[in-house]
């Protein structure tokens, strides 16, 4: 695989990063994950501007422009003949040359790398069946909304989930549904009301959650961003995830009870569909 580090396109096993990086030693870095269809990346510049705010809010340089990115991400999805996945990006704030918590002085080089990984997006085993998810107490620090790779509570509810035998964990604060813990979290009550948690430091600002509620409010859906309790969501006609690869997963069952029939739902489905359709617009 050929990968981009500072500058370089390079072989993965080229691509080297200090010990003393601070993306490695503090989790001190920034990413994005997008998604590429028909070799063409969907939703980039919302990503990229996610990512400016993210850096903004940890003081982190980004000495580069939306131009500079995209040809970044073209080019490996050039070099990798890559048709259908994704495009990583982790920006660091550099290798500090020690362990210090402070911020290294402004003259520390950024690290920045990009790596693209093929994935089944369209033909999607969990997209057809659904999938089904735990609770699992959000244990996550108070500033979800910045995409750092800080990622430890992500995994271990994962890691939760599958030991339950479940597909994904869904993060649980106070009796209420903050997101998937890679994810968002949406319902469909049964008076047909679509509802995701609001914005907040609670949870990412989802780029696909974004563009489903956008399509949502096109199909006339009533919308309410609002906070709901897991007993809410097992109650509910309908149940899904948001992210940019899996785009929209069903959620068939959550804590071993069945959301509706136990069945990937209608409007999941519409949602997806018309989705994708409008990402494969060029
Ligand atoms: N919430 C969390 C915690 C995530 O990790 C992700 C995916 N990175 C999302 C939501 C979905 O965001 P997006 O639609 O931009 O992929």
């Amino acid at each position: 695989m050929i990968v981009y580090i500072n500058g370089e396109f390079v072989k993965e096993e080229q691509a080297v990063v200090s010990v003393f990086d601070r993306g490695f030693l503090f989790a001190d870095a920034v990413y994005e994950v997008t998604t590429i269809l028909n070799s063409r990346l969907i939703d980039f510049k919302s990503h990229m501007t996610r990512l400016r705010r993210s850096s903004a809010e940890l003081e982190l340089l980004l000495p580069y422009t939306d131009d500079e990115l995209l040809t970044i991400h073209q080019q490996l999805i050039e070099k990798n003949n890559v048709n259908e996945g994704l495009i990583y990006l982790q920006l660091t704030r550099g290798n500090a040359g020690q362990r210090d918590f402070l911020f290294p002085s402004k003259s520390v080089e950024p690290t920045l790398v990009l790596f693209a990984q093929k994935i089944s997006i369209i033909e999607n085993s969990k997209a057809k069946a659904g999938i089904r998810v735990v609770a699992y107490d959000d244990i996550r620090w108070q500033r979800c909304d910045i995409k750092t790779t800080s990622l430890l509570a992500a995994s271990l509810a994962k890691q939760y989930a599958y030991s339950q035998g479940a597909d994904d964990a869904i993060f649980v604060k106070n009796g209420l549904i903050t997101e998937g813990s890679s994810s968002n979290f949406f319902i469909i009550t049964q008076d047909n009301t679509l509802k995701t948690r609001a914005l907040s430091h609670e949870i990412l600002p989802g780029i696909t959650r974004q563009a489903i509620l956008a399509l949502a409010k096109e199909q006339k859906l009533s919308i309410e961003e609002t906070a709901f309790s897991i007993e809410e969501a097992i109650a509910a006609k309908e149940a899904f995830i948001t992210s940019a690869t899996s785009v929209v997963y069903p959620v068939i069952e959550v804590d071993g009870q069945k959301v509706g029939q136990g069945k990937p739902g209608l409007l999941a489905h519409r949602l997806r569909e018309i989705y994708i359709q409008a990402m494969s617009v060029p």
